[in-house]
């Protein structure tokens, strides 16, 4: 029975990872508590622990702040916001080229053959950054319009926005 009402618990907590965007434990509790009001926040972090060591999920680690899952376990790289703290999934995997060039410097630099990758990037997302220009441009009512942005920065921030902005439709309760 005990052996039942755990497979329960741990499915259920695998279905909320998966509607989930890189939740942190508390996130993953707050979202299962719903269904199952009786679960504790204990047995999310024992869960999501196993099932992080089984290789079932990620389990993403940033310094200073609280681990993140991830149901994605293919090869793929995270970028955070400094700002919001948003966690960003990177398509570098799609570069095969440019990840084997990485590896081969970092043998050439420390003699060690590469076998897995564990990056990650951090910066300030685009809705953040949009903040920030909007903030500037409404303290500064004499700029030309248009003017601050070059192609090579808008086309980047068109697709960043894309991105952030399908994550955001996906992201609802
Ligand atoms: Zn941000
Ligand atoms: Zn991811």
């Amino acid at each position: 029975m005990q052996c039942t009402r755990n497979s329960i618990q741990k499915q259920r907590i695998g279905s909320a990872l998966m509607q989930m965007d890189h939740p942190t434990a508390a996130e993953v509790y707050e979202r299962v508590r719903r269904d199952v009001p009786q679960i504790s926040l204990g047995t999310v972090y024992r869960n999501l622990g196993t099932m992080a060591d089984e290789g079932s999920i990620l389990r993403l680690s940033f310094a200073g702040k609280p681990d993140r899952f991830d149901p994605n376990t293919g090869e793929h790289y995270h970028v955070v916001c400094s700002q919001c703290g948003r966690i960003f999934d990177t398509d570098y995997c799609r570069e095969p080229e440019l990840l084997r060039r990485l590896d081969r410097a970092v043998e050439l630099s420390t003699g060690v053959q590469v076998q897995q990758r564990f990056l990650s990037f951090s910066g300030i997302c685009a809705q953040c950054a949009q903040g920030v220009r909007d903030t500037e441009r409404a303290s500064d009512a004499q700029r030309i319009p248009g003017a601050e942005h070059n192609t090579e920065c808008a086309l980047h921030d068109s697709g960043a926005r894309r991105s952030h902005n399908a994550r955001r439709a996906t992201d609802g309760q």
